[in-house]
């Protein structure tokens, strides 16, 4: 074949070629010298791409802890606990309540007779204070912050729990915290900063003070069942409150 009859079979291929790519609608490649066979340029090297995420990896990527159904299958687990003795002489199980995703997390000692008849935590005479606290001191709502107690079920007579119930009772606390894994949490009262931290915390020398719960920042406070005996330890925990909100960045509108 003469140069002048190769040209015409090269033109008379790309047509075909052109034809074809409009047929399925997409661009034609740029042509090149290469197209038409005239330079034999090294193959440029193949492109590298990352590597597609291995299933593990991507499953991962895709939890997003959701919280509230962790919240409540824990709920489910403790189903109708007879753990303890306390079990006995309850009424509801308290489990607690408020928001899973709260960046605040108060922890009191345990339900008291009205917390018990309900199934509430903190509903009492002394939960209207922690509410008015919440409310009026730090311009939160119940339902912003997370409300639970160290043992679930009410001690008689409101004693104090026992030391059996408080280490039968604390591993579902410590998995409430595990899943909110809030930004502070409040203890109120001696019971609960005592099981949270050391067994011979002294509320009153030490409450006010940062403390520290597997890397959560701790505040000890005086329980809301101790100010309605003694009112004047409100601006004691009044002070307490202020550092939390300090701590979560909340603007001090008004002392609660
Ligand atoms: S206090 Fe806790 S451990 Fe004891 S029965 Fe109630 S839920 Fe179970």
């Amino acid at each position: 074949m003469n140069t002048e009859a190769e040209i015409r079979e090269i033109f008379s291929h790309m047509r075909g070629l052109l034809t074809s790519y409009q047929e399925m609608g997409m661009d034609p490649p740029p042509v090149s010298s290469d197209t038409l066979g005239v330079s034999r340029r090294p193959e440029p090297k193949p492109v590298r791409r990352p590597a597609a995420p291995r299933v593990e990896e991507m499953k991962d990527r895709a939890v997003v802890p959701d919280r509230a159904a962790l919240i409540e299958a824990l709920r489910d687990r403790i189903g109708d606990c007879r753990r303890c003795k306390l079990s006995k002489g309850r009424t509801h199980l308290v489990f607690g309540e408020g928001s899973p995703e709260a960046r605040l997390v108060f922890v009191g000692e345990g339900p008291g007779h009205d917390e018990d008849r309900v199934g509430r935590p903190f509903v009492g005479e002394s939960g209207k204070l922690l509410t008015k606290i919440i409310e009026n001191g730090m311009g939160l709502t119940r339902k912003d912050v997370y409300i639970c107690n160290v043992v679930k079920c009410h001690p008689p007579g409101n004693r104090d729990p026992e030391g059996d119930e408080i280490e039968a009772c604390l591993p579902f606390l410590r998995e409430q915290l595990r899943i909110i894994a809030p930004e502070v949490i409040c203890t109120l009262g001696r019971v609960a900063a005592q099981a949270l931290l050391e067994k011979d915390f002294r509320i009153t020398e030490q409450r006010g003070q940062w403390r520290s719960y597997r890397g959560i920042p701790l505040m000890p406070t005086f329980h809301p069942a101790y100010l309605l005996h003694n009112p004047g330890a409100k601006r004691e925990v009044w002070e307490d409150v202020k550092q939390i909100m300090a701590r979560l960045g909340l603007e001090v509108k008004s002392h609660g």
